[in-house]
């Protein structure tokens, strides 16, 4: 049974009056009920207007977002934020510093009339973070991940349609950050809210979500589960920037694409145009083998606990990065044979720098 759409966003896009390119273009896409949204992109890339067009801070130019069936947004149609049934989530956490945490979780209730509701209300949102027993503290008494999820219990005490969170978790450090991205995942998914949040990491955009929306300067790069994503990205920036793949540069000969590292075959669903182009090759991928004989080297390894990350240095100079479990224990200075399971490569366009516009 297909689930209802709760977002759609329908060519939409925006362009601030100060700026000659726009900040998003033709950004569309359904979200179902109850899924989680991740946009992701690098700095700049129109992720915070999106959700700012979603959340109704910012008007658009062009197309149309859609809100559990009703156009809440179009050229000829505007509905007020508080009118579009979300709940928002900042990156500041922006708590009301004078009031208690029970004090800031009923603020988003102010439309509910009866006291009684309010009180059961509150009291729900934060037994769903968790909070219980520090309902009267201020926000200076908790500790950033707390305040963080009294900033999602206000959110969700209203039970909007749709959670937006503008990268939620940045302002914690890497621990408390791998803990409450979990928490938020499970608070969202045991409530059977939909969510979008903004972030620029790609762990976190592929541990927490259930589509990711990749964007790069404006445009929607690729729409896909964060499995689609990772092994079958739409583009080489996808590639780049969520894997964080080498690329290595390759050239056709007969069945197999030469590189300085050595030969490799592609899958059968997986050719080229042209003759040549860049390897994709994940850094999990690459299985190394001590060969004095080999060209490449290693340079420098990185033990990061469950596993090495070794940067290697091909005959050209170029480095390449290659992460296995810490039984590969190999010296710096070892010369490596490289190889990769046949059915892990891709195969990109070479990357031609972008010529500047001319002015
Ligand atoms: P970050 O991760 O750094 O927050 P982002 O992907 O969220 O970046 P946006 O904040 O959406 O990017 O910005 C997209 C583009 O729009 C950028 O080029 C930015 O400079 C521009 N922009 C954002 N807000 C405004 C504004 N109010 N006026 C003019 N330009 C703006």
């Amino acid at each position: 049974m297909t689930r209802p759409v709760i977002l759609q966003l329908d060519r939409v896009t925006k362009q601030f009056p100060t700026s000659s390119t726009a900040a998003v273009e033709d950004v569309s896409l359904t979200l179902a009920q109850g899924d989680l949204l991740a946009l992701l992109g690098p700095s700049g890339c129109g992720k915070t207007t999106l959700l700012r067009m979603i959340a109704g801070f910012e008007p658009l130019q062009a197309g149309a977002i859609a809100l559990a069936g009703r156009t809440v947004a179009s050229p000829g149609t505007w509905i007020p934020p508080e009118q579009r049934s979300v709940g928002m989530v900042f990156q500041d956490f922006a708590l009301f510093p004078h009031l208690t945490v029970a004090q800031n979780v009923a603020f988003g209730l102010q439309k509910v009339a009866d006291s009684a509701q309010i009180k059961a209300k509150t009291a729900e949102a934060i037994a769903q973070v968790r909070l219980q027993g520090l309902e009267n503290r201020y926000p200076y008494e908790l500790s950033g991940g707390q305040q963080q999820r009294v900033a999602l219990a206000r959110a969700l005490a209203p039970r909007p349609a749709l959670i937006l969170l503008d990268e939620p978790l940045s302002n914690l450090d890497v621990q408390v950050r791998l803990r409450l991205r979990e928490e938020i995942r499970e608070v969202l998914k045991s409530a059977g809210i939909s969510g979008v949040f903004v972030t620029h990491d790609q762990e976190e955009a592929l541990a927490i979500s259930d589509q990711v929306a990749v964007m790069q300067q404006g445009h929607l790069e690729q729409l896909g589960t964060p499995e689609e994503v990772y092994h079958h990205p739409a583009s080489r920036f996808v590639a780049e920037f969520v894997t964080q793949a080498n690329f290595i540069a390759a050239r056709q000969q007969g069945q197999l694409w030469q590189t300085e590292v050595g030969d490799f075959k592609l899958p059968p669903d997986e050719w080229l145009e042209s003759e040549s182009g860049d390897l994709m090759v994940r850094q999990e991928d690459l299985l190394l083998e001590a060969d004095p004989e080999a060209a490449v080297v290693i340079r420098d390894r990185h033990f990061l606990g469950r596993e090495y990350c070794y940067c290697l240095s091909t005959p050209s100079g170029k480095e390449l990065h290659a992460r296995t479990t810490t039984a590969i224990n190999l010296p710096i200075g070892t010369h490596v044979q490289l190889s990769v399971p046949d059915q892990a490569l891709r195969i990109f366009p070479t990357n031609t720098p972008k010529l500047a516009k001319t002015l």
